[in-house]
């Protein structure tokens, strides 16, 4: 059994209430020794899941809140459980934590109830990651995508996956410990197509990477064009509020500005580049060349341009840059001119009246993700993707090695770095060092 440990599990600051959080071996005797039950239940008898109000001992003063008792094994981490809900001011919380470690909790590290989770089998290590896309995700689609992973339906694919290759060694061991050669070559032949069949169904899990780390991260979108044309005017109109600073005098946005939007959902990072052109001014210069560079980065590029300008020197440089990536013409200002037809823009917009915005969010949602309606991209975290590919490679050795009539011992290394490489998704053979670095990224309290 191992020993309490608490935190705070709600976010610092002010607020309605407060959640204090012991998880070990007896987190019910630390709360009978601090929880004052409104009634006759004696706290050592109390139900689980069921909340009791009374009287929590913050050690200078009290509270009046809940206390609520999960058992193990049914409980987060999987142990016996006590939660205390207080008034949500940071010094009661804060005094009902540390009367629990006089009482003997120590405190809890980053993500160390759900790294308990994870070891006690609550959750598998890719479900743990879900928790943290959810806590940390910024749209909702990394809300419903981290939920994906963290109700396991990425590990029981790659379980699936898993058991699939279990079978096959098992298969290749009884055929090494009795090596009859026909039975050997038969063997191998059979192999191929399992091997096929996995590697097909691996590629489809790593092919959703390509949405999936958009929905992580977000689509960068950057808005290009010369200056005066009203970049910062749009960027400010997508957003709904004055981020970037508009003014009349050519090259004022002298810096990448980036604000973040949710079209349907789903998260994109726009930057506001300065004008591409020669620049005698170093600081003007400077912001050019970061412009430059999130040009050259993005996923998506807009291109402003207004009625003063035909295509000139500058715009074909900002062209050439974004030639290879979708692109969206913006013609901006149609408020001013009513001429639309000399232009070949994708959307007339004014970011003065709002004309063309949610035609622009469209066009932005449709060129970062294509048709809208595509669900279900299981994988989001790059840390997933490169195992099903260290996978995928191990089964495509495999399968050579079939063809080229190696023996089945060697074929069965490569199916077993296959389900080793799986197994750093769902856990078991992720190290010591993988396990650090997720649950460092948790906070405390989770
Ligand atoms: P940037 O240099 O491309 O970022 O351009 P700004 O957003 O700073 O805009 C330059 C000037 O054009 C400002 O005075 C804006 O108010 C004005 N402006 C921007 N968009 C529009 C628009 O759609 N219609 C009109 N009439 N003026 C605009």
């Amino acid at each position: 059994m191992e020993r309490n440990i608490a935190a705070i599990a709600t976010p610092p600051g002010k607020g309605g209430v407060a959640i204090i959080r012991i998880s070990g071996k007896n987190p019910l005797e630390i709360a009978a020794k601090m929880f004052t039950p409104v009634g006759k239940t004696k706290v050592e008898n109390f139900e689980p899941y069921r909340m009791y109000p009374g009287q929590i001992d913050g050690g200078g003063f009290s509270d009046y809140g809940l206390c609520v008792y999960f058992r193990a094994p049914a409980s987060y981490t999987g142990e016996d459980i006590v939660e205390f809900q207080c008034h949500g001011g940071e010094s009661v919380a804060r005094g009902i934590l540390k009367q629990t470690f006089r009482l003997g909790a120590s405190p809890a590290g980053r993500g160390e109830f759900t790294k308990r989770a994870f070891l006690n089998g609550k959750l598998s290590l890719a479900a743990t990651e879900g928790v943290a896309d959810m806590i940390n995700g910024e749209s909702e689609a990394e809300v419903k995508a981290g939920y994906l992973l963290y109700s396991e339906k990425l590990t029981n694919k790659v379980r699936d996956l898993q058991s699939q290759l279990k079978t096959m060694l098992a298969g290749i061991d009884v055929s090494v410990d009795y090596p009859e050669e026909d039975i050997e070559e038969e063997h191998v032949e059979e192999l191929i197509p399992q091997l096929q069949k996995l590697s097909g169904a691996i590629s489809a899990l790593t092919a959703s990477y390509a949405v999936g780390k958009k929905i992580k991260s977000g689509v960068t979108v950057a808005i290009c064009g010369k200056p005066n044309t009203g970049k910062s005017s749009l960027l400010n109109r997508l957003l709904g509020y004055d981020k970037a600073i508009v003014s009349n005098i050519a090259g004022t946005t002298r810096d990448a500005v980036e604000g973040t939007l949710e079209i349907d959902g789903r998260k994109f990072n726009l930057y506001d580049t300065a004008g591409v052109r020669e620049s005698g001014d170093m600081i003007e210069s400077i912001g050019i060349e970061r412009a430059q560079s999130i040009i050259r980065a993005a996923d998506v590029a807009v291109f402003v341009a207004d009625y003063s300008g035909v295509s000139d020197e500058e715009d074909a440089r900002v062209l050439e840059m974004i030639a290879d990536k979708p692109l969206i013409k913006v013609f901006n200002k149609i408020d001013l001119t009513r001429d639309e037809t000399e232009t070949d823009a994708d959307v007339h917009t004014s970011a003065i009246t709002g004309e063309g915005i949610e035609k622009l969010k469209a066009l932005l949602y449709e060129k970062g993700f294509g048709a809208r309606g595509e669900d279900a991209a299981f994988l989001i975290e790059e840390r997933h993707f490169e195992a099903l590919k260290r996978a995928q490679d191990s089964l495509q050795k495999a399968i050579g090695a079939c063809r080229a009539a190696q023996p089945l011992d060697l074929i069965g290394i490569d199916v077993k770095e296959a389900w080793d490489a799986l197994g750093e998704i769902t856990g078991e053979t992720a190290t010591e060092a993988i396990l650090e670095e997720i649950f460092s990224k948790f906070c405390v309290g989770k």
